[in-house]
């Protein structure tokens, strides 16, 4: 038997080890969910059995209060390579994103390729990355942990999400938000309109405007334009001197967004100048675009698909449309990433739903999770045994 099918034996007796324990970790986190910025239970837990099992962990990592970074260190010098972990929740709905899935199974994949490893050099790392969800201080830690240059540290980057189906590589769609501000003059609506400047006036003519754009959107970048006017005035009878448009622009292409984002607030521009009112504008980016790593996904679908799942063909999933945006995919702009999901529910359940939540604690969802912990581990032991799949992973990184 070659050293590495010798491996992942050892992973997949690992992960059968823990087994009740991951069970235990998604149920106290299905029953205890916390919004993000806000997981002190999970992380208290998660850093707490990561420690148990030998790690050494960073907490409160660059400050963020519920991050982590948990390592276990091989003999001697080598690659880094990280499983990264979720927790945070949604507000009416608990783990309707499964997060606490995505928690159990790094923590699981973690300490399994950290017991199977034995000899080989290098790191295993457990990132602890909270408010992927956007809420709170804290939100969109990756991209915190990016700024900081954390992931320019890291070899390679995996995880899970829980889903409908089985694949690996999905794209993500970048996003960035313009929120626009305008500024009248109040005047009785009736008695003295000519005195007043309508600011309200204006956020509709740039909230048509900006929905205009639409026609002349390149097919292939995925863009998509979503906004309300969260602020229209305060009573029919005074013209408005206040109105407000919160608008969110994503798309595939970094690049693309980019020239878009202009293109919304020259649409904010125009309408302010047209109706004489003033216009602030505040763009701000939030999550990047996913970039595919090609080498990277193929090692991590082949140990889904050793494993027996009905997995979607990796070629087939890289040219899906993607629909939502995540800040994995920030790490991804930084090293080699693959993520990967596993089907905890039948297809037609509606994501951030109680229905998924409810998924992630059926036999077939913890099922699933120990599926995903398995593909990890294997992936992270992979990885440090055979350093070529690493530097494969790194020249696509550096080519694309
Ligand atoms: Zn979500
Ligand atoms: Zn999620």
């Amino acid at each position: 038997m070659s050293e590495l099918k010798e491996l992942k034996g050892a992973v997949e007796r690992a992960v059968e080890e823990q087994r009740e324990r991951l069970f235990g970790i998604s149920r106290y986190l299905y029953e205890n969910p916390e919004l993000g910025s806000e997981e002190f239970k999970a992380y208290g837990l998660l850093t707490g059995e990561l420690e148990r099992q030998g790690f050494e962990v960073e907490g409160e990592l660059y400050g963020i209060p519920t991050a982590f970074c948990a390592t276990h260190r091989g003999r001697g010098k080598g690659p880094r390579v990280a499983v990264l972990a979720e927790y945070d929740a949604l507000p009416g709905v608990g783990h309707g994103c499964g997060h606490n899935l995505i928690a159990a199974s790094a923590v699981g994949a973690g300490i399994a390729a950290s017991k199977a490893m034995g000899d080989l050099a290098g790191e295993v790392l457990v990132v602890g990355t909270p408010a992927e969800e956007g809420h709170g201080p804290s939100a969109g830690s990756k991209v915190i942990m990016a700024d900081k240059g954390f992931w320019d540290g890291v070899d390679a980057a995996i995880m899970l999400h829980p889903s409908t189906s089985w694949g690996v590589g999905n794209k993500s769609l970048g996003i960035w938000t313009v929120k626009m501000e305008f500024k009248g003059q109040t005047s009785h609506a009736a008695a003295s309109p000519q005195e007043g400047v309508n600011a309200l006036n204006a956020a509709t003519l740039a909230y048509v405007a900006t929905h205009m754009l639409r026609q002349e959107a390149r097919r292939d970048a995925n863009l998509v334009i979503h906004g309300i006017i969260s602020e229209g005035g305060l009573a029919s009878n005074i013209i408005p001197d206040r109105a407000v448009c919160d608008f969110g622009v994503r798309s595939s292409d970094e690049g693309y967004l980019e020239e878009m984002v202009e293109k919304v607030a020259r649409c904010a521009e125009g309408a302010a100048l047209a109706m004489g009112a003033k216009v602030e504008l505040t763009k701000r980016k939030l999550y990047s675009s996913k970039k595919l790593n090609l080498p990277l996904i193929e090692v991590l679908w082949r140990n889904y698909a050793e494993q027996g799942v009905p997995m979607k063909d990796w070629n087939e999933s890289i040219q899906g449309m993607p629909m939502a945006s995540t800040d994995f995919g920030d790490v991804s702009q930084r090293t080699p990433a693959a993520g990967s999901h596993i089907k905890i529910a039948e297809p037609g359940t509606p994501g951030h739903s109680r229905q998924l939540a409810e998924a992630s604690m059926t036999e077939e969802g913890l099922e699933a999770m120990i599926v995903g912990t398995k593909a990890l581990a294997m992936t992270l032991v992979e990885l440090l045994t055979e350093p070529e799949r690493l530097k494969e992973a790194r020249e696509y990184f550096d080519s694309h």
